[in-house]
């Protein structure tokens, strides 16, 4: 019997099999939750039908994250098909790659600015507004992000995405202190570098993934399954107490002076 049996969760942000998400959907999976998978635009229907159907039970549905009237449906959906819902995960961030190239006052445009900040965090707002009814139906719920060490320490070419994962990390606060009265929960996340789509729009980020290796004090890099297994821990009961958190699982890397 599994931790998360009789429950169900929305993933948004799987693009492959690579995709932080999709290894957050098989721990939670794994453990008896039933899933909803979004993707954005056709280009990437096949890709996550395919790996969605080797989940037992699961839906997928269209998601452009900047469109609320899409959002409002998911959550519809996942009502009417699923009958409750507990959980979802924001996996998604997006910056035009030309704006993460280059010295940071230079290529940081304003039109860049607004999608970049509208694609990674206000979704994760506009996600937990249209959640909160349907959490509430079962009596509360729990939320989860995804975000990066360079919200909070300059990384090179993380540039505008750090600006972004910062705004992001205070929409979880912010979020938390006020769904906390609906015992719904929200936390994040903050990744050691893998190695995915988004993560190779970044400039240097091979060098990136080599200078963790070097420096973590596990002396290596966080595997996708380690983000997976502490998103069910965060999602899950065992987590009950924990809201408003962005936890590191990154080999320990945030703690080292470099
Ligand atoms: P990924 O597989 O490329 O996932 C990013 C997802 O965001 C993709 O599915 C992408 O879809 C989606 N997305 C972008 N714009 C969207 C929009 N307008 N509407 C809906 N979906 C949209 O990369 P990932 O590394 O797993 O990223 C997942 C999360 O983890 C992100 O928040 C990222 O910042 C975070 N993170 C990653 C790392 C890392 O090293 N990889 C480390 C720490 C945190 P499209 O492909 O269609 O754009």
């Amino acid at each position: 019997m599994g931790m998360l049996d009789g429950r169900t969760g929305v993933i948004f942000g799987v693009a492959n099999s690579r995709s932080i998400a999709w290894a957050i959907a098989q721990s939670l999976s794994r453990e008896g939750m039933r899933l909803a998978f979004t993707y954005q635009g056709e280009r990437l229907k096949e890709g996550v039908t395919e790996l969605a159907t080797t989940l037992p039970g699961s839906l997928i549905l269209p998601c452009d994250v900047t469109i609320d009237s899409e959002i409002a449906a998911v959550f519809r959906t996942v009502d009417r098909e699923f009958g409750r819902l507990d959980t979802f995960v924001h996996s998604v961030a997006f910056a035009p790659k030309h704006e993460l190239e280059g010295p940071f006052s230079e290529t940081t445009s304003r039109e860049g600015f607004k999608l970049a900040h509208d694609i990674s965090s206000y979704s994760l707002v506009a996600m937990a507004r249209e959640a909160t009814p349907v959490f509430e139906k079962n009596g509360g719920g729990s939320i989860l992000a995804l975000t990066y060490y360079g919200s909070t320490k300059v990384i090179p070419g993380y540039n505008l995405m750090g600006l972004a994962k910062a705004s992001l990390e205070a929409g979880v606060r912010y979020l938390a202190a006020e769904l906390g009265a609906k015992n719904i929960r929200v936390n994040a996340i903050s990744a050691g570098p893998v190695n995915t789509l988004a993560a190779r729009g970044i400039r240097g980020f091979t060098t990136m993934m080599r200078h963790h290796e070097k420096l973590s004090p596990l002396h290596r890099n966080v595997e996708l399954r380690e983000v997976g297994d502490a998103a069910l821990f965060l999602v899950s009961p065992m987590a009950s107490g924990i809201t408003g958190e962005v936890m590191f699982v990154d080999c320990g890397y945030n703690i080292v002076a470099v």
